[in-house]
């Protein structure tokens, strides 16, 4: 008998991978948390149905989340990780020795044990001494945070559910309050293919645009996310993406990445025209 996990992309479109065995299935106050073990992925950590990393192709999404503002942010030492229970987001920050403190607030500590328990290529960073882990709504925490932030990563789930008010408004108005003078703020952004998503990306990168002096998106293939082609959200107060990017100071560091490099950096700045298009129409 085979065993698929299925999700839903679209009415019309479903993803399905093919599994050995069901690690662990449960329920916070806040979603339904599932850990399968699959031949093609590896350990795959689905939320509410939804694909959220899988061991295989994980790298792509934390390493394009993280190196692309720390290649731009020139002296990031303190640095503040919304959602990112899983681990991966800190993992790929901690790689670099002069970050001193990064606060990880993920609103449900389930997440944390069960990565810890089944996932810990990612939630072994979760333990170290550099981070720390507050296990509350990111919508509230932030409010109480003014010019402390060198860059601020939104590492969150989709704009439905508990991760709904990480897309508002008030939300990125706060991320730039809680900001340095030269703060970056990182987003998972969505994705332009399918109308959902599609919407979902336009509406967020608005709200973005109209809170921050320079916003800009960017991309990369994650083959477990729906259509493939994800975005991720630029928003500075200083920097460039690109101009202001420090390439001979990041190599300098010589972290070993499988995904990022220099030239994909900016590279992935440059946008389909569709794509395009639909960001053009909101700004
Ligand atoms: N890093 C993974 C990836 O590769 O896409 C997925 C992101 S991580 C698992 C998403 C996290 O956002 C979840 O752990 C979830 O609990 C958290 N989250 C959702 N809503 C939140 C909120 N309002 N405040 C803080 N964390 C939230």
């Amino acid at each position: 008998m085979e065993l698929w996990f299925t999700e839903k992309h679209t009415p019309n479109v479903k993803f399905s991978i093919k599994v050995d065995k069901q690690l662990y299935s449960g329920k916070s106050e806040f979603q339904r948390i599932d850990v399968f073990d699959s031949c093609e992925f590896g350990r795959i950590l689905v939320l509410d149905g939804y694909l959220m990393l899988t061991e295989k192709d994980e790298f792509i999404y934390h390493e394009m989340i993280t190196h692309v503002p720390m290649a731009v942010m020139p002296h990031a030492q303190n640095i503040l990780i919304i959602g990112g229970g899983d681990g991966g987001t800190a993992r790929e920050i901690l790689r670099y020795n002069y970050v001193k403190n990064i606060d990880l607030v993920d609103i449900d500590e389930l997440v944390a044990e069960v990565c810890r328990e089944y996932l810990p290529q990612t939630a072994k960073s979760l333990d170290d001494p550099r981070v720390i882990c507050h296990f509350e709504d990111g919508l509230k925490y932030i409010r109480h945070h003014e010019n402390e932030y060198d860059l601020i990563i939104v590492d969150s789930t989709d704009p439905f559910g508990p991760g709904e008010g990480l897309f508002t408004k008030e939300f990125y108005g706060n991320c730039f309050k809680a900001l340095k003078k030269d703060g970056i703020m990182v987003n998972q952004h969505e994705s332009p293919f399918y109308p959902a998503d599609s919407y979902a990306m336009q509406r967020a990168h608005k709200r973005i645009f109209d809170s921050f002096p320079i916003s800009r998106i960017y991309q990369a293939h994650i083959p477990t996310y729906p259509s493939g082609h994800w975005l991720f959200g630029f928003a500075s107060k200083k920097y460039h993406p690109i101009l202001d990017a420090n390439w001979e100071k990041w190599r300098a560091l010589k972290i070993k990445t499988r995904y990022y490099n220099p030239k994909l950096h900016a590279g992935s700045f440059a946008l389909p025209s569709y794509v395009e298009e639909i960001v053009r129409e909101v700004e």
